[in-house]
Formats: C-alpha cells, structure tokens, sequence
C-alpha cells in the first residue's frame, strides 16, 4: 500500500503503528497466559460515607502481577483485553473471584456494605452474560443485593433496547447497576430515564479541581440533584483532599472514594482496614 502513495503524503502504515500493533499482540498473549498462570489479582478499595467516613462498600480493582516483574496497572492491559473476546474470560474471572471473597468475607461481622465490580461493554453485551451471572448469584447467594455492576455509559451507545432488556435481567437477578465515570461519556440524559440505574460514580476529573474551578463544583451539584430526584445513589470518586471531601459534604454528597482515606488494597489489607473501621 505503501508503494502506492506519492512520496511526501502520509503512509498508511507506518513503522511506530506497526510497533503498536505487536505491543498489542505481545500484551495480548501474555495476559492470556497469566490469566491461566494466576498471575492477576483483585485489590479492593473502600468506599465510605461522606458524612461520617462509615465504610459503605469497596470496588474491586483487578491487578496483573506478573512474577519478579512490577504490578501492570488495568489502563495497560484492560484496554487490549477489550479488542478481542479475552476481555469475557478476565470479566468472567472478575465476577467469580469478587463473589468468591465477598461470601467468605460474609462469615465474619466486617461492616461489608456492598460490592462494586467493574464490566466492559463487550462483556456486559456477550451472549451468555445473563446465564453466566444467573449462574454465579446461584453460586454466591450472599451476593444478592450486594453486588454492583459498574459500566461506563458507553454500554448504551450499540443498542438502547437490547441494553433495556439486559439490564432488567439484571436487576431481576437481584444485582445493581451503576454508571462509572459519570459525566466523562457520550451523556444523553435520555439513557437515565430509560434505564434502571442504581447509582452514579462522579468522575474523578470533576472532583480534582472541584475547590478551585467554581463550574466543576456547579456541575457536581447539579449531578447531585439530579441523582436525588432520580432515587439514584452516588460515590464521588478520587477524593485526595481533605478540602474535596468538606465541599462534598456541604453539598451533601452521600459517598466517595479516594487516595484520601484508602488506596485499593490486598484481601488481607482490606480485611486489616475494614477491622480498624
Ligand atoms: P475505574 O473503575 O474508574 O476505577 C477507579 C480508578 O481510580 C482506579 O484505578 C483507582 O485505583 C483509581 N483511584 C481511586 N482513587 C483515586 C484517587 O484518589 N486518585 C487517583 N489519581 N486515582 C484514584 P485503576 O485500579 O488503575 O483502574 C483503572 C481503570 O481500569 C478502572 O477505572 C476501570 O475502568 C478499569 N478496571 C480496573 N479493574 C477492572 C476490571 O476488573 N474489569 C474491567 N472491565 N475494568 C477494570
Ligand atoms: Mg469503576
Ligand atoms: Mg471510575
Ligand atoms: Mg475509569
């Protein structure tokens, strides 16, 4: 293709798309491996009450650890899993893995609340999605009405109907659904009227400067109300600052998670953090 193009435009294929595609390739592989090898792990991070910092729930946040090498963050690696089907099995391994630790967890008196996990738009969509969580709430009944899906609003962007349906199943299985990253996507509030959602997730980047740009803090209230009048929860998400967490509580934001109070954390460390609280 290359030969064809006048010297001086843009070749289609360059070297550094090429280097990108095997990077790709290579993570892609390997990720397969360690999938099988054990080699990924769930951290969990707190969620607690805005008002009096009561733990309320914790999302699990998956960790790829390959061994004598340094921990590889999801933004490397979710990425990649989404272009092929290697996203449902890692999902898949997710969901059991999250359920397996909540119920186990359920046998001691840890003040648990609920269990957020987070699902790619490719897996929420796949044919057996439904099955699959049928399947597993089956297997892990103290998850009932304690486990949250997290999706991005990109989920409804293919088919709202199909989405509709889904979602209702969903919700019948006795699971909750909550939109991650809120405000960041494609944003149609129609989805909100259409949709049974649970709970909205405030993007971090509308809490970062939250205390120093005045449209950030409107847009924060603004969503607040919204999600009141709509019966939807909220957790503000990436609260680092103390000043962040007193604004959130002067608009009276029900929850939130941040490097503030909890970064995401082993089993043990969150079980250790969980007896603290
Ligand atoms: P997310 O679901 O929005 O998760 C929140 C991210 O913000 C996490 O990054 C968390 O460690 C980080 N975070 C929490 N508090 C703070 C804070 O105060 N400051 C800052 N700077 N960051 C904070 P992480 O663990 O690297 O995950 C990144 C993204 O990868 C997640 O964003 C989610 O989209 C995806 N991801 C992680 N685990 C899974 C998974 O099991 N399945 C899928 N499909 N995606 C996952
Ligand atoms: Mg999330
Ligand atoms: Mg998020
Ligand atoms: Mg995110």
């Amino acid at each position: 293709i290359a030969k064809q193009v006048a010297p001086g435009s843009h070749v289609f294929f360059s070297q550094e798309m090429a280097d990108e595609i095997q990077d790709r390739l290579r993570i892609s592989n390997d990720l397969q491996q360690a999938l099988a090898n054990n080699e990924l792990d769930l951290y969990f991070q707190p969620q607690q009450q805005v008002a009096d910092n009561k733990p309320v729930g914790m999302e699990a946040l998956l960790r790829w650890i390959p061994p004598g090498k340094k921990t590889i963050p999801p933004s490397v690696f979710i990425p990649v899993a989404e272009e092929t089907s290697l996203i449902c099995d890692i999902g898949n391994w997710v969901l059991q893995q999250a359920c397996a630790c909540f119920q186990r967890w359920q046998h001691s008196s840890l003040p648990l609340g609920n269990l957020s996990v987070n699902i790619s738009a490719r897996h929420f969509h796949s044919p057996d999605f439904i099955a699959r969580l049928t399947v597993l709430m089956q297997q892990y009944p103290g998850c009932r009405h304690n486990l949250t899906l997290e999706v991005t609003e990109g989920v409804f962007l293919e088919n709202l109907t199909e989405s509709r349906s889904r979602m209702a199943h969903i919700k019948a299985l006795g699971v909750n659904l909550s939109i991650d990253d809120f405000g960041t996507g494609y944003s149609s509030f129609a989805y909100l009227r259409e949709l049974p959602v649970d709970e909205l997730k405030l993007d971090r980047s509308f809490i970062q400067y939250i205390d120093q740009r005045p449209q950030d803090k409107a847009i924060i209230a603004c969503l607040l109300d919204l999600a009141r009048t709509l019966g939807m929860s909220v957790v503000a998400e990436g609260v680092e600052t103390e000043q962040q967490l007193a604004t959130l509580a002067e608009l009276n934001c029900p929850a939130y998670q941040g490097y503030l109070r909890a970064h995401p954390m082993s089993e043990a460390d969150l079980i250790a953090w969980l007896e603290k609280h």
